[in-house]
């Protein structure tokens, strides 16, 4: 899944076909083999470059498909397999690449959220989970995101989408409580860092999606 979200990423930002195309290297087009397409392994055996031409294959591919294949050990380890686990490492596949995006780029892509929201709906039909606390929650943080884009110029209008869907996942108002907690905290930690490294100064912008990301990958594997 992390494998294909990488691929589907990187060609609709250049507008080639994901589905039907085979995978090639960017730098020679050398069209690969599958036993060079075989997630965390080919990176490895490869030395994380192309067998071809010996370009580099960049670090955060193999960082994003480990992180993902953790995550799925942890949703399998309390859930079991079933269906249920195989939605929530989708979901949790889709926030962890909204994160990396944001991070990537500064957007917060619209057909990621769609898609994000498309899976938390159908696990709520499937799961009969009530839904008037999750569009409270979504509103509520919605609403405060906007507020803090309209007047502070603090957050991009992405990043109130971005709530407005992080709401919708959550369950209620204690979660929406730790979900704002983590996020601002996990941000204000990591940019105090990133200060004191001098790799950022008080006037650098940041991107908020990674720690929302975080905030909510976190709820969901410890609910
Ligand atoms: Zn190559």
């Amino acid at each position: 899944m992390a494998s294909f979200y990488h691929l589907y990423f990187y060609r609709r930002q250049r507008d080639e076909d994901f589905i039907l195309k085979r995978s090639f290297c960017e730098s020679c087009n050398k069209t690969l083999k599958f036993y060079d397409l075989i997630p965390i392994f080919s990176y490895v055996f490869n030395r994380g470059r192309c067998r071809y031409c010996g370009a580099k294959i960049g670090l955060d591919k193999f960082v994003l498909e480990i992180l993902s294949g953790i995550l799925a050990v942890f949703v399998v380890n309390k859930s079991g397999v079933s269906i249920y686990s195989w939605l929530l490492i989708l979901e949790i596949v889709v926030i962890l690449f909204i994160g990396y995006i944001d991070y990537a780029t500064t957007y917060i892509y619209n057909v990621d959220l769609l898609i994000l929201f498309v899976i938390e709906i159908i696990l709520k039909i499937y799961f009969r989970d009530s839904i008037y606390l999750s569009i409270l929650d979504s509103f509520i943080l919605g609403a405060f995101f906007i507020i803090l884009y309209k007047f502070s110029g603090m957050m991009g209008l992405g990043d109130a989408m971005y709530a407005l869907v992080c709401g919708f996942i959550l369950r209620d108002f204690f979660e929406l409580f730790l979900f704002f907690n983590i996020s601002f905290i996990s941000c204000a930690i990591i940019s105090l860092v990133l200060i004191i490294l001098k790799k950022k100064n008080l006037k650098s912008s940041i991107s908020f999606g990674p720690y929302m990301s975080f905030s909510l990958i976190l709820l969901l594997i410890l609910r």
